[in-house]
């Protein structure tokens, strides 16, 4: 499927609102225009869903026949996996091998979720119960059912368009759900393919629904919509908030992943070469458009400078550039506004007293650039110190022992990840158990599994994605008491 091929179909896509430009990052020039989706299509779409639901073509079906479908469409991304990573990279800017890299990823999620499809089952319970106003027991039969949400809307971010669809889209699937699906309104275009794989892989008429529009328009739409019983949403904690009271109406169920404002501890007995290279490419990396980037290093003090020099070294060797440039290793901001956004963060930290040891300037090209920049002489009240700013930019500051290093590290409103950079097994440890985050890496920065839960403590979110616990948060626990 050409660039063309896609463009078309976005051309023909539902829409009833506002144009929408997509922006190439990297020349700042228009890629293509669509028209927002508009209520009327959610509601359309939502009306598609329930009807596809309630026919049983996808949720009756058995475990065994879902999970055939599903290693068709990881097949089909296989297939087709040059033309989504070239689709992403032209869409963010990223840098095309990331985009290639991501991309197995991508299919292994509908290979990990189809193994899940015949093994959704609850649990029978031994009870006896007293009889009305007798002393008899009573044997009884009592088991729980596992059952899909019937409609639920997927709801996502721009900074991995297809990464993203594919871990929502696939433990939906395999719990049999029907599903409402939008991409961010400045990346639509892989979700447009993977559309398309979806119902040539098998997956019947109405199951998947694709929506593209803004997020005020669509995505509150889908949020406000009382047929859709739930919502799994990946972006920022200010959205998953809105998300939380628009739901309100009839208290559907939400599942958020949402921003942070992650942590990295360095201490003096750490391969300090390995933790300076990781905790820099842990932040500027795509840019630092990452949920997980450690934008906050704390390190102890008697190896202070040697990592302040030493990331900012990183930060001074990273090559910026777009896809089709020799030798660079990250892209651009996503948007103008993204640019605009982050700039602000540098340009308030700058007339506050914080000290830019590299970077703080866009670069002087087209493009939504930012120099990998790190700053030092950081206090606690600042705003960018406090908030995410989903750009190149880290903050360092030197601690003296544990609890201090703990203090720091968990005096957030985030909670979504956290590493300690340390040779000391026992801390190590501790520090797994002490540092608020729903995910701690030790001696390792950006690892993932599909088999392992992911979510966020504090405001960086509700619920898990990945795991056993990716697909139940598809599903509803129903108890059935039978009187033998
Ligand atoms: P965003 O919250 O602005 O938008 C995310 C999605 O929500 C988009 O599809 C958008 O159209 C939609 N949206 C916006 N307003 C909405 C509304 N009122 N109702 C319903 N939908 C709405 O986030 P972003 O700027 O696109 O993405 C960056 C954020 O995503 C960062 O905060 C980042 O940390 C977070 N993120 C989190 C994870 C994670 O797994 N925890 C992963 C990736 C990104």
């Amino acid at each position: 499927m050409t660039l063309q091929t896609v463009l078309d179909e976005l051309a023909k896509r539902p829409g009833a609102g506002d144009v929408i430009s997509i922006i190439n990052p990297v020349t700042e020039e228009q890629i293509a225009e669509f028209t927002d989706c508009g209520e009327e299509a959610v509601n359309e779409a939502v009306a598609r869903a329930k009807a596809a639901f309630e026919a049983g073509v996808w949720s009756e079906l058995p475990g065994r026949a879902r999970a055939k479908v599903m290693w068709r469409i990881a097949d089909l991304i296989d297939e087709h996996a040059e033309e989504l990573a070239q689709l992403d990279s032209l869409n963010t800017g990223m840098p095309l091998m990331q985009a290639r890299l991501g991309l197995p990823n991508c299919a292994e999620f509908f290979r990990y979720y189809a193994g899940w499809c015949s093994k959704i089952s609850g649990d029978a319970y031994d009870v006896k119960t007293a009889g009305i106003a007798s002393d008899t027991w009573v044997d009884m039969h009592t088991y729980t059912r596992k059952e899909p949400y019937s409609v639920v809307g997927l709801i996502f971010p721009w900074n991995g368009p297809i990464f993203n669809a594919c871990a929502k889209l696939a433990p939906a699937l395999a719990a049999g759900c029907s599903m409402l699906v939008k991409p961010a309104e400045e990346t639509p275009l892989s979700a447009l393919l993977l559309n398309r794989l979806i119902a040539e892989a098998g997956v019947p008429d109405g199951v998947v629904n694709l929506l593209t529009g803004y997020g005020h328009t669509a995505g509150a739409a889908i949020t406000a919509h009382p047929d859709v019983e739930k919502v799994a949403f990946t972006g920022s904690t200010e959205v998953g908030k809105e998300i939380v009271r628009a739901s309100a109406d009839n208290l559907k169920k939400v599942m958020l992943e949402l921003g942070g404002k992650s942590p990295v501890l360095i201490y003096d007995d750490a391969d300090m070469e390995k933790a300076i290279f990781m905790a820099s490419m842990g932040i500027f990396v795509h840019s630092g458009q990452g949920c997980v980037c450690g934008s906050r290093i704390f390190v102890q003090r008697g190896v202070y400078d040697q990592v302040v020099e030493g990331v900012a070294n990183m930060a001074n060797f990273i090559k910026l550039g777009g896809p089709d440039e020799e030798g660079c290793m990250s892209g651009p901001l996503i948007s103008a506004k993204q640019l605009t956004r982050v700039m602000g963060f540098i340009d308030e930290g700058r007339s506050d007293g914080v000290e830019v040891v590299t970077g703080g300037h866009r670069l002087d090209r087209k493009g939504y650039f930012v120099h990998p920049t790190v700053l030092t002489n950081v206090n606690r009240d600042m705003r960018l110190y406090q908030q995410e700013i989903f750009g190149p930019v880290v903050t360092i500051l030197p601690f003296d022992d544990d609890d201090e290093a703990v203090a720091m590290a968990n005096d957030t409103t985030y909670g979504l990840a956290a590493t300690a950079w340390t040779n000391n097994l026992s801390r190590a440890h501790r520090l797994g158990k002490r540092l608020q985050a729903g995910t701690v890496t030790i001696n390792c920065q950006l690892v993932f599994d599909h088999a392992v839960p992911f979510g966020g403590y504090k405001q960086s979110g509700w619920g898990h994605e990945f795991g056993q616990e990716g697909i139940e948060a598809y599903l509803k626990t129903k108890s059935v008491w039978a009187q033998l």
